[in-house]
C-alpha cells in the first residue's frame, strides 16, 4: 500500500493498493490496507517519467578523445568519429546502464534510445540489446535502429536496418534530411516503413534536424504512415526544420500531421544548442513548432537526446529539467500549457512508445509511479524536484529525502526555505 498521496485531476488525498505488481485500488487516504510500501506525506503521485529519445550508445562520452569547442552539429560528429574508434561492447553497457541509473532515480521508468546501426558490426546494437534484457525489471527500454550515416547514401545501409530489425530491436529508424539528395530521403523513408511493417515494428525518424527550411520529410513521413496504417505508430523526431516554415506551408502541415496521427518529440535542450549556427542575427534556435501543433491536436513530446555526449555536454537524464527547459524554448508558460508540459513527459510521451495500458496511474495498471515533493505538475517542474520515491513494478527502487536549506537572516531566527509560496498553482 502507498499511503496519503494527491493526485493530478482529484482532489483530496488518497491511498494505492498494490497486488500482484498492479494498482489494485485507489481509495481515499486512511481507508487503504495492506504492507506500507511508501509513505507519500502528501506528494504528488504520477506515472512514472517516460523518456521518448535518447542516444544511450553515445552517453557520457564528452570530453572523450576532446571537448566539442565550438559546440556545434558538425564537431560533434567529427569528435564522435574519433571516439567510434574504441567503441567496445563493454564500453558501450556500462555507459548506458550508469545513464539508465540516473534515469531509474529520477523516476523515468520508460526509455527509447537510438543507435546507431551503421557499423557493419553492429557492436552498439548486439551491447544495447544486452543491456535491455539486463534492466528489464526496473526500466522498460524501446530500441530504435537508427542510420546516423544513411541508409540509401550508406554502404548496405539497408541490409543493415534489416538485420538490426532480425536482431531484434523495437522501432526502425530512419535520417532522410541527411542522406545525399531528397529523392533518397524519400526512397529512405519509404524503405524504413518497409522494414517496419513487415516486422511489426515501430516507427522513429529523425526527420528535418536542420535550419534548412527546404526540408519537408515529415510531410513524406506522415503520409506514409497514414497510408501503410503506421499511424499512431511512427514518430517524426526533432523536425528543427518546423521552426523555419512559412505561416502558408505551416498550416497545411498541421492538417497533414493531425490526419496521418504521428507524433512528434521535440528535443529543446540539445537543438538550442545545435541550430541557428549558420545564422547571424537574428538567430534561430531550430524548435519544431510545439505550441501550434499541440494546438492543431497533434501528440508532441518532449525528449533529452543526449546527456553528456559530443553534442550536449551537459544533462542528469532528468525529464523534469526538459520540461523546464522545454516550456521556455516554446513559450508555453500558460499555467494550463506548464500542465501541459508536464504530460508531455508523461502520457504523451507514452504515446510515443505506444504503451497502451502497460502505462498510467491507473487500478489494473502496473504499479508503477513516482512520488514528487510537490503539489501540481507546475509545482515539480518549477520547483525541479526530484522524487522521493520511486516505484518499479511494485518495488520501491529509489528514495530521494528532501532538504530544505537553512537559512539566517538578518535580525530573524534561522529559518528553512523550500521555495513554496502560497499563491502557486
Ligand atoms: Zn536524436
Amino acid at each position: 500500500m502507498i499511503r496519503n498521496v494527491r493526485l493530478i485531476g482529484r482532489d483530496g488525498l488518497w491511498d494505492i493498493e498494490v497486488e500482484d505488481a498492479r494498482i489494485a485500488r485507489i481509495v481515499p487516504a486512511g481507508e487503504g490496507t495492506g504492507d506500507l510500501l511508501a509513505d507519500g506525506a502528501g506528494g504528488l503521485a504520477s506515472a512514472p517519467f517516460v523518456e521518448p529519445h535518447v542516444h544511450l550508445d553515445t552517453t557520457l562520452t564528452a570530453g572523450e578523445p576532446r571537448w566539442n569547442a565550438s559546440g556545434s552539429l558538425w564537431e560533434g560528429i567529427a569528435v564522435w568519429s574519433e571516439r567510434k574508434q574504441s567503441l567496445t561492447r563493454q564500453d558501450v553497457i556500462d555507459r548506458a546502464t550508469e545513464v539508465l541509473r540516473w534515469y531509474a532515480a529520477n523516476g523515468v521508468l520508460h526509455v527509447r534510445s537510438h543507435v546507431d546501426v551503421t557499423d557493419p558490426g553492429l557492436v552498439a546494437l548486439d551491447a544495447m540489446i544486452e543491456v535491455r534484457e539486463n534492466v528489464r525489471d526496473v526500466v522498460n527500454l524501446q530500441l530504435v535502429a537508427f542510420p546516423q550515416e544513411g541508409i540509401v547514401s550508406f554502404d548496405d545501409g539497408p541490409q543493415l536496418l534489416e538485420k538490426a530489425a532480425e536482431r531484434g530491436v523495437d522501432v526502425i529508424g530512419a535520417i532522410p534530411h541527411f542522406e545525399d539528395t531528397r529523392e533518397d530521403g524519400v526512397r529512405s523513408l519509404e524503405i524504413a516503413f518497409d522494414i517496419a511493417e513487415r516486422h511489426g515494428l515501430l516507427l522513429d525518424a529523425h526527420c528535418d534536424e536542420i535550419d534548412d527550411e527546404q526540408s519537408r520529410f515529415v510531410e513524406v513521413l506522415a503520409t506514409l504512415a497514414r497510408r501503410g496504417g503506421l499511424r499512431g505508430r511512427a514518430t517524426a523526431s526533432h523536425t528543427t526544420a518546423m521552426g523555419s516554415y512559412n505561416g502558408a506551408y505551416s498550416y497545411k502541415l498541421q492538417r497533414v500531421l493531425a490526419r496521418s496521427g504521428i507524433n512528434l518529440v521535440s528535443n529543446p535542450l540539445a537543438n538550442l544548442c545545435l541550430q541557428g549556427r549558420f545564422d547571424d542575427y537574428p538567430k534561430r534556435r531550430g524548435l519544431t513548432q510545439v505550441k501550434e501543433m499541440l494546438a492543431a491536436g497533434v501528440n508532441v513530446a518532449f525528449g533529452h537526446d543526449d546527456v553528456m555526449d559530443p553534442w550536449y555536454p551537459l544533462g542528469t537524464a532528468s525529464s523534469l529539467q526538459v520540461a523546464l527547459v522545454g516550456i521556455a524554448a516554446a513559450q508555453l508558460t500558460g499555467t494550463a500549457e506548464i500542465d501541459e508540459a508536464f504530460r508531455m513527459i508523461t502520457d504523451r510521451a507514452a504515446r510515443v512508445l505506444h504503451l497502451g495500458d502497460a502505462y498510467g496511474l491507473e487500478e489494473s495498471r502496473p504499479a508503477s509511479l513516482v512520488i514528487l515533493p510537490a503539489t501540481s505538475p507546475y509545482d515539480a517542474i518549477r520547483r525541479q524536484t526530484r522524487p522521493t520515491h520511486v516505484i518499479s513494478n511494485a518495488r520501491l527502487i529509489a528514495r530521494t529525502p528532501t532538504t530544505p536549506t537553512h537559512l539566517t537572516w538578518p535580525d530573524e531566527p534561522p529559518r528553512q526555505i523550500t521555495f513554496t509560496h502560497p499563491t502557486a498553482p
